[in-house]
């Protein structure tokens, strides 16, 4: 996708702070973190939106999930606890639309809501 920020950012094109990338997956600091960490996890597959993964996904959601629970721990709030976010389309809250994980740690989290 040409026009996809995330796809640039993955390609190098667009620049940001990439803290991990394996050949699955590419996470980078978020530009504007709403708590002391906030990372954002990627496929490198460019998927739009959570209604676009098939079963074929099935590894590569599970990857990103294990790759947030690193970045959590690498950032020390494993124990003392963090939160992944994945928003769906503009109802759910998603403004960027390549597929991507919040990991989100340090933040004052109310049961349900920021
Ligand atoms: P969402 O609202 O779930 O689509 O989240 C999109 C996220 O992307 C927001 O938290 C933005 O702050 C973040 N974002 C937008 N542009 C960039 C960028 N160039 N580099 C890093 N994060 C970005
Ligand atoms: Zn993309």
């Amino acid at each position: 996708m040409a026009d996809c920020l995330f796809c640039k950012i993955r390609d190098g094109l667009q620049p940001a702070d990439i803290v991990y990338q394996d050949e699955q997956v590419v996470a980078f600091r978020d530009l504007r973190p709403q708590a002391p960490l906030h990372d954002l996890v990627i496929p490198r597959e460019h998927i739009a939106t959570l209604n676009d993964l098939g079963p074929e996904h099935r590894e590569l959601i599970g990857h990103m999930h294990l790759v947030a629970a690193r970045l959590a721990r690498e950032a020390g709030f494993a124990e003392s606890g963090y939160r992944t976010v994945l928003n769906c389309n503009r109802g759910g809250g998603q403004t960027v639309f390549h597929l991507h994980l919040h990991v989100i740690g340090g933040g004052r989290f109310h049961l349900s809501g920021g």
